[in-house]
């Protein structure tokens, strides 16, 4: 196991002139491989074409090519190729999502979302709950930083027809039991929607063992390009949506009085879609496949590990999220006491070490840990031993500029 790590680094461009960079943002989104690069660019440059519409050879290799990045992601989520439809990113997915669902609600019915949702997996629920009379309940977290699976099964009950929960919080790095949550939910007839974003990175996915209805994710931060995501829709809700959008390449036929749509995944995917971006994407699929997402899961509980206890090797370093390397990801959130996050991040960025401080688009949640937010070091794989040791001395350097020592 030891050795895949060994080059890892030298896979990515970014590193090539800058070797000491401590990158430690991938949460908010991941550094690209050449492999992944060398797919678009191979792309754009030999068989630019559109796609599902020319007969010429360049348009059916462009068509093929597209179709077998859809194929690749599929096999790295564990889902039929008709269930992955491509978005432009998880927030797009969600939004479409909300906005197909809401066909199926009305007043009175209720929506269940996580302590720890995301802006973007929360407010497009809150808008629809709006516009239909619905009402919007949180699960809470438990003190150790866990979904609370008690409190969500005294909260289930027949009224509710949707429950929305992140996979892995991009705040606490807590890994939360979908496939449980899956399954109280189904039990009262309510549809579960998965935000995977910081999941998928890290941890093997199979979408089937969870038995979502919906998942959805976004290709940048699984080390491929931006404005490329995924919208898993299991095959009997995929059937049952009407499209958001309408267009091209997503009918079958158009009368003068109607139309028919094509399948899915299609009749999900209205215009010209984002072809590099798709391309990329199924390479980014590929090269963590190669690697294997059990390597890459093992890799980073050892780097979690060795962050947490640096961190608390620095005394009153308060961390925000579970302490024990069961189910939670490389996704370490904190608070030095007396510094203001950003204070902290721009010190340590003078340094070399890229981190993010603030509420990380999760207000509801972060405000109710500290007003000014929190300080976050997230993982990826070309991450190393090195980047935490620079990111423990400089949290010492910047709280001795600030007289802390
Ligand atoms: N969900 C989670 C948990 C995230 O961390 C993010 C990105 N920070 C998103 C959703 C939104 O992803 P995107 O901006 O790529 O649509």
């Amino acid at each position: 196991m030891g050795q895949i790590w060994q080059n890892r680094r030298a896979d990515f461009p970014i590193f090539q002139n800058r070797p000491s960079f401590a990158y430690l943002d991938t949460a908010a989104t991941a550094q690209l491989p050449s492999a992944v690069l060398d797919a678009m660019i191979d792309f754009e440059v030999q068989t630019r074409s559109n796609v599902h519409r020319g007969v010429y050879q360049e348009a059916e290799m462009a068509t093929s090519a597209y179709e077998n990045a859809r194929q690749n992601v599929a096999g790295f989520i564990g889902a039929n190729n008709d269930e992955v439809v491509f978005t432009s990113g998880a927030t797009a997915g969600m939004n479409m999502l909300a906005q197909m669902v809401s066909e199926f609600l009305s007043a009175g019915d209720g929506i269940l979302v996580s302590s720890m949702e995301h802006h973007s997996a929360l407010l497009p629920w809150r808008r629809v709950a709006e516009e239909k009379g619905v009402m919007v309940t949180t699960v809470p977290h438990t003190a150790e930083y866990r979904f609370d699976l008690e409190t969500y099964r005294l909260m289930l009950n027949d009224r509710v027809r949707v429950v929305v929960v992140t996979a892995a919080s991009n705040v606490l790095g807590t890994v939360n039991p979908i496939a449980e949550i899956v399954r109280l939910a189904h039990a009262c007839g309510a549809l579960v929607v998965v935000d995977a974003a910081q999941y998928v990175p890290h941890l093997s996915l199979n979408v089937h063992e969870w038995g979502a209805d919906a998942v959805v994710f976004s290709g940048h931060k699984m080390y491929g390009p931006m404005g490329i995501g995924v919208l898993y829709l299991a095959a009997g809700l995929a059937a049952s949506l009407t499209p958001a959008f309408v267009g091209g390449g997503m009918v079958r036929e158009v009368t003068r009085a109607g139309l028919a749509y094509e399948d899915a995944p299609w009749k999900f995917e209205a215009g010209t879609p984002n072809v590099m971006g798709a391309i990329g994407l199924g390479a980014a699929a590929r090269y963590l496949s190669m690697l294997g997402m059990e390597a890459v899961a093992e890799r980073e509980t050892v780097l979690t590990r060795e962050l947490i206890v640096g961190l608390l090797s620095l005394g009153d370093i308060q961390i925000v999220g579970p302490d024990s390397m069961d189910s939670r990801v490389g996704v370490v959130s904190f608070n030095v006491p007396q510094m203001h996050p950003h204070d902290m991040a721009s010190l340590l960025s003078e340094q070399g070490v890229a981190v993010r401080a603030g509420h990380h688009c999760a207000m509801p949640l972060v405000s109710m840990i500290s007003e000014s937010g929190v300080v976050r070091a997230s993982l990826g794989i070309y991450n190393d031993e090195e980047d935490i040791a620079r990111l423990i001395d400089g949290i010492r350097d910047a709280r001795a500029k600030f007289g802390y020592v």
